[in-house]
């Protein structure tokens, strides 16, 4: 045995030096990373406060942040672990889809052709016989669909929050998911369960979203303001979607909505007014009083289900904060924020016509001349004005601003890239008019990187079509 002792010692002081050394290599290799992510040589839209373009530029990633950016080349001191080269492409803020209902995928084309209420009854109909685990896929493939077309953070309201909040967490997206609120006897209670099961994903934050909000008592709605302020929640309904809104809520309280919602105190919450489409004049002078108020504008459901839509000009004169969102798929079709950014842009985001200033009124004329901010051209919204609606605005409205909305230091690096090789005399032109969800090539929600040229990493697509369509033939039934 003595003569094998030697030999086995030696190859032990060997092989554990050479193993030392290896593990301090890697340990040394690692600490020279500064940073986590770099990407260099793209064009960056930053969109923040001066309306910074670096072109071309580079911003540095690391612990989820964005802890530098600039123009020109990436100072040398920078390492990071993973570099992408940006070349020909545009690095920008990842879209912030303001309004949604995630599994309706599941119900898309159950009826595309008619009017609010009727459709309401449809897909409600349909929507019995959705289970959790249904919304659980719906999700993934709603999740799926807005990374590939570059949004990286949704407010959504749906049924079981808890499944989507399990896709959310899966899918590596940043949510505003409801709590659910249930109203027995005249009691209401709020069901922390949600909150508790996420409360190590920093990416899910919460809302109260009591929907149809004429369903609560001006005392209730009352105690969901206060819960939810006192919560640090977001409040999210649908407000005046429909005429008949107005005229259900002068009949049940002898208040227009706005009366009702001011009157409960729900116009101090941070609170997001989904459509808002049959406000009046009135109602805007009283939103625009109070900053906290957020409208969300989705125009390819109002355009299909409405008679009218969310009058943005109007909003924005009367000092109300205006984002994007794309509504369910049952109403909306797709839930591509460049699509509905593209088809506002064409159709429906037209100024308001210029006032004669001999004849107007005073407020006409602080109005007309606070719209040429983002009316230049006297004619459609700065296209500038559209794509900050669509990012910082729509975070602003959630609450999301200090975090996400625009690149700059400090700010959570939720970034997109996008391949746009269109020449043009205006970038931002070209992302109204000119580009759609399929021109985005790669995404990065919280510092990680959850699509990479083209490729979505964190969901099985196959198998999510997969049991979208079994699901669908089951509903059908
Ligand atoms: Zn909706």
């Amino acid at each position: 045995m003595r003569k094998f002792f030697l030999p086995f010692l030696a190859l032990v002081i060997v092989v554990g030096g050479l193993f030392w050394r290896f593990s301090n290599y890697e340990a040394a290799n690692k600490n020279n990373y500064n940073a986590d992510i770099l990407i260099t040589n793209g064009e960056i839209l930053s969109l923040d406060g001066q309306s910074n373009i670096y072109n071309p530029g580079w911003v540095e990633i690391k612990d989820g942040n964005i802890v530098g950016l600039g123009g020109g080349s990436a100072p040398k001191s920078i390492s990071a672990k993973k570099s992408i080269n940006a070349s020909g492409k545009l690095v920008m803020p990842g879209l912030v889809n303001t309004h949604s209902h995630a599994a309706m995928t599941l119900l898309r084309g159950a009826d595309d052709n008619e009017p609010f209420e009727p459709w309401l009854k449809t897909i409600s109909a349909y929507e019995q016989k959705i289970t959790p685990d249904d919304v659980y896929w719906g999700s993934l493939l709603a999740e799926d669909e807005m990374i590939r077309s570059g949004t990286t953070a949704f407010n959504d309201m749906y049924f079981s929050p808890d499944k989507t909040a399990q896709a959310v967490t899966e899918a590596g997206m940043r949510a505003i998911l409801r709590v659910p609120i249930t109203n027995q006897n005249n009691q209401l209670s709020f069901d922390q369960n949600i909150v508790s099961q996420n409360k190590n994903n920093p990416l899910i934050t919460f809302s109260l979203a009591p929907n149809p909000f004429l369903d609560y008592s001006p005392d209730q709605l009352k105690q969901i303001s206060d819960y939810a302020l006192k919560n640090n929640y977001l409040v999210h309904i649908h407000f005046e979607e429909d005429p008949q809104n107005r005229t259900d809520s002068l009949a049940k309280y002898k208040l227009t909505p706005t009366q009702l919602i001011e009157q409960a105190g729900l116009l101090q919450n941070k609170i997001v007014l989904a459509h808002s489409a049959d406000v009046n004049g009135d109602e805007m002078n009283v939103l625009g009083k109070y900053p906290n108020v957020g409208v969300s504008f989705n125009p390819k459901s109002e355009a299909k289900l409405g008679p009218s839509l969310t009058p943005v000009t109007e909003m924005l004169d009367h000092g109300v904060t205006v984002g994007i969102g794309t509504d369910g798929a049952a109403s909306s079709n797709s839930l591509d924020m460049f699509g509905q950014i593209n088809f506002a842009a064409y159709g429906h985001l037209k100024c308001p016509p210029r006032v004669d200033s001999s004849k107007a009124t005073t407020t006409r004329v602080e109005a007309a001349s606070s719209s040429d901010k983002y009316c230049a051209n006297g004619r459609s919204i700065d296209p500038e004005k559209i794509v900050r609606m669509a990012t910082i605005d729509g975070a602003k409205i959630l609450g999301l601003d200090d975090k996400i909305g625009s690149l700059e230091t400090g700010k959570q690096a939720d970034i997109i890239i996008l391949g746009v090789q269109k020449p043009s005399y205006d970038i931002y032109s070209t992302l109204v008019y000119n580009t759609s969800g399929e021109d985005v090539v790669g995404s990065i929600i919280n510092g990680k990187v959850v699509m990479e040229d083209d490729k979505v990493l964190t969901i099985n697509e196959p198998e999510v079509f997969k049991k979208v369509l079994d699901i669908s033939e089951k509903l059908k039934k």
